[in-house]
């Protein structure tokens, strides 16, 4: 506009004839209207162009601009000249011989050319004034708003000629508007950025008058407060305060506003919804021209997710960050407030263990992700249980559970229903699985008044819960305790045992799943204690193997079993395979291999009769030794067998290393699988990989005919259980071996 103003006080309009300055007037009307209406850049100025072709015919209005670079000159807007002619022109780079509009801008100063075809500032363009039969060419330069030349504004005739004082006006009339549209096109340009930044702002954007009435808010600001923006136009930001700030706080914020002219810092505001939320805000007051606060804009950030991040990195340091349970440094705080609570009410309280029953062969052969999903789901479980009052997870698959027990409250069903909630199927991949755990429990003040006398007495109970069979509980006693007065006599009583002839063994029958004849025997310890009766070997074989009683215990199985199965042959029964556990403490601390070869040789049974049962773990305990031992022991000529396959690392490329010559499948799978599709699959599974490895397959536990008809189904080719007897007396089994055939 002042350009415009500028060109027009410059011209001396008394040399123009009226009709002339109407024209003049009637050009800037139309441009400046057509402006105004927000018409585009380019539109408006081909417009120009043609108004002014109008006021001088036989000529054509070209509007040439400077590339970024500011180098060559390339046609804005020419609408009377073809546009593959135009393009002709393309890349002009101004000069003294440039032609009119080179030399326009390469000098900034206006060019009247009369004859394109002698004139020397045309020599370089001397063929496109003759291609287009251009006569004569007047050029003005293009200024922007800062002064800078841009392009220029030229009128090329058809015939040679000499503007006009008339001429001229529009030339410069033509420049000014051109210059003023690409101001235009160009604030537009950075309006329209300004107003994407606004619009589409992660950050909410408001701003107001001096007197902080709400004149703008952006969608992201909206959202934030919950507020439509019809809302909050003209009202005062202070409807977004959450009345948590002292008044002081405002006060400081705008006195700092009017100081420096800005303020940041957190704030707390209020939703409409009323939620009161954290947020950082940024305030800066906008001065005008004169320097008075004309606006203030403020930018807001919501802070939540930052704090929630927050209250999150100090939950995952007090809590398990699998399970969302209290880690065991905030159990400990709970269990003691627990204690003293239950002290100072007169209640007692318990320390459960709970460990999920065969985990491992669970996380392994399902994998890890599964094994997570359902760590964080028996998780959820002991949370939800109303039993259960504190919990954390101790690692792995182990939990640590608090109780208080009020007046009345039986312990026992407690747990039941805790087993219970752990045993309800799981939806693992849309496939149900059925958990069981086992529970250790040591009781306060019974047991220990604190976290770290019960929590091993605890793990105690839990180790026998496993050793019994696992999904069961047991309550920590004494006994348990290496250094118990109890536990010092039985050891003390074991060892005399041996050379008492307290001990007996028992034999229980392996039958042949296809044929049902019998094939082997597994001798089985009892201990003939003199006050208390038959003893099971699960409650002194762990006490034999902590003191070391279990060597001199194995040496005797080892030759009685060796022994009765000679003597079995040489009363003409016939020859049958017998099967001796070995402890993994035999193989470490006793001489195993001589152990074996005596009793064989004592009792002359030849090797291919004796069978030996490890564990997994005992064969992976010493990685080092137990190969060369092993294989040694193999060398004698006996059978090697896996007991309660399935329960340690079942890893099959191992045993093929130990030359391994049949799995015997852990019970607890073998029990479930007539009723539990994963058990049944985890047999058939092991069933399958044993064959391919070309181990005999032995399932232990049986003791009905739906199991025996699963088993049947998988191909295993052996069972024991009593489904078919109990382990017998060596009297009685003999009888049974007399009657029942023998495969050969
Ligand atoms: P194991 O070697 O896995 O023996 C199988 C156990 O399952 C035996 O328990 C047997 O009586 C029991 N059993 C057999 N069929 C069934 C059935 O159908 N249902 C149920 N519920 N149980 C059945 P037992 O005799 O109490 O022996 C327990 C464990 O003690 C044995 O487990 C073995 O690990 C250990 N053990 C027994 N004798 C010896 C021994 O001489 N030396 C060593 N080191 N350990 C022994
Ligand atoms: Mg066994
Ligand atoms: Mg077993």
């Amino acid at each position: 506009m002042i350009k415009v103003s500028a060109a027009i006080a410059s011209s001396e309009y008394s040399e123009l004839s009226s009709e002339e300055q109407v024209h003049i007037l009637q050009v800037q009307q139309i441009i400046l209207e057509a402006m105004a209406l927000g018409g585009e850049a380019h539109g408006v100025i081909s417009r120009l162009c043609q108004l002014e072709e109008q006021l001088l015919p036989n000529s054509v209005g070209t509007v040439m601009l400077l590339d970024k670079n500011r180098q060559a000159l390339n046609v804005y807007a020419a609408p009377s000249i073809p546009a593959d002619s135009a393009s002709r022109l393309n890349g002009l780079r101004p000069g003294p011989h440039a032609g009119s509009c080179g030399n326009a801008v390469y000098s900034c100063q206006p060019q009247f050319v009369q004859n394109t075809f002698t004139d020397e500032r045309w020599r370089d363009l001397r063929h496109l004034a003759h291609d287009f039969n251009l006569c004569s060419c007047w050029s003005m330069p293009v200024f922007s708003a800062q002064g800078e030349v841009v392009g220029s504004f030229a009128l090329s005739s058809f015939e040679h000629r000499q503007p006009a004082p008339f001429h001229r006006k529009l030339l410069e009339i033509g420049a000014a508007l051109v210059g003023i549209a690409l101001e235009r096109k160009q604030s537009e340009a950075s309006l329209k950025l300004f107003e994407q930044v606004f619009k589409g702002s992660e950050e909410g954007i408001l701003i107001t008058d001096a007197l902080t009435d709400i004149l703008y808010v952006n969608q992201a600001l909206c959202r934030l407060m919950g507020f439509a923006e019809e809302d909050v136009i003209g009202r005062q930001p202070r409807i977004f305060s959450s009345g948590r700030h002292a008044p002081g706080f405002y006060e400081d914020m705008w006195r700092q506003l009017a100081s420096a002219g800005h303020w940041r810092g957190e704030i707390w505001n209020r939703r409409r919804n009323g939620e009161i939320f954290p947020e950082w805000l940024n305030i800066t007051a906008v001065r005008n021209d004169d320097g008075v606060i004309s606006h203030y804009i403020g930018i807001f950030s919501d802070l939540s997710e930052r704090k929630h991040a927050e209250q999150r990195i100090s939950f995952l340091s007090t809590h398990d960050a699998l399970t969302g349970l209290p880690n065991r440094q905030q159990f400990r705080e709970r269990f003691a407030a627990l204690l003293r609570q239950a002290a100072a009410t007169g209640a007692d309280a318990a320390l459960v263990t709970l460990d999920i029953d065969h985990f491992k062969l669970l996380n392994d052969s399902l994998g890890h992700a599964a094994g997570d999903s359902l760590l964080v789901e028996v998780a959820k479980r002991i949370t939800a249980c109303a039993e259960v009052d504190i919990a954390c997870r101790q690692g792995g698959d182990e939990f640590l559970l608090g109780m208080m027990l009020e007046d009345g409250q039986a312990l026992e069903s407690r747990l039941q229903k805790l087993q219970e909630l752990v045993a309800m199927p799981i939806l693992l991949d849309g496939r149900p699985l059925s958990l069981s755990c086992s529970l250790g429990v040591a009781r306060c003040p019974r047991d220990g008044d604190h976290v770290d006398a019960l929590t091993p007495r605890a793990g105690k109970a839990r180790d026998a819960a496993k050793a019994m069979g696992r999904n069961v509980w047991c309550f920590y006693e004494p006994h348990m305790d290496g250094n118990s007065l109890e536990h010092l006599s039985l050891s003390h009583e074991l060892r005399e045992a041996i050379g008492a002839g307290q001990l007996v063994l028992h034999y229980q029958p392996q039958v042949d799943l296809a044929s049902g004849r019998l094939i082997g025997a597994e001798a089985l310890v009892r201990w003939r204690h003199p006050s208390r009766g038959m003893m099971s070997p699960a409650a002194f074989i762990p006490l034999a193997e902590q003191t070391g009683a279990i060597v001199p215990l194995g040496e005797w199985v080892l030759a009685e079993a060796c022994r009765q199965a000679a003597a079995w042959q040489a009363a003409g029964l016939p020859p049958l395979m017998v099967a001796v556990n070995l402890s993994a403490v035999q193989l470490r601390r006793g001489n195993i291999e001589d152990t074996i070869a005596r009793a064989l040789a004592d009792s002359g049974l030849e090797s291919r009769w004796l069978e030996i049962e490890l564990t997994e773990s005992a064969l992976l305990h010493d990685m080092e030794r137990m190969p060369a031992l092993i294989a040694r022991l193999k060398a004698l000529g006996l059978r090697l067998s896996i007991d309660d396959f399935g329960t340690g690392y079942s890893s099959l490329a191992y045993l093929k290393q130990f030359r391994v010559d049949s799995l015997k499948i852990d019970q607890s799978f073998v029990r479930d699988m007539a009723s539990d599709s994963d058990a049944a699959a985890i047999v058939t599974a092991i069933v399958q990989m044993g064959h391919t490895l070309n181990l005999f397959t032995i399932a232990e536990g049986v003791e009905d005919q739906a199991v025996l008809d699963s088993l049947r189904a998988t191909g295993c080719d052996a069972v024991q259980g009593y489904h078919y007897s109990r382990p017998l007396p060596a009297g009685e089994f003999a009888v049974l071996l007399a009657a029942w055939p023998v495969r050969d």
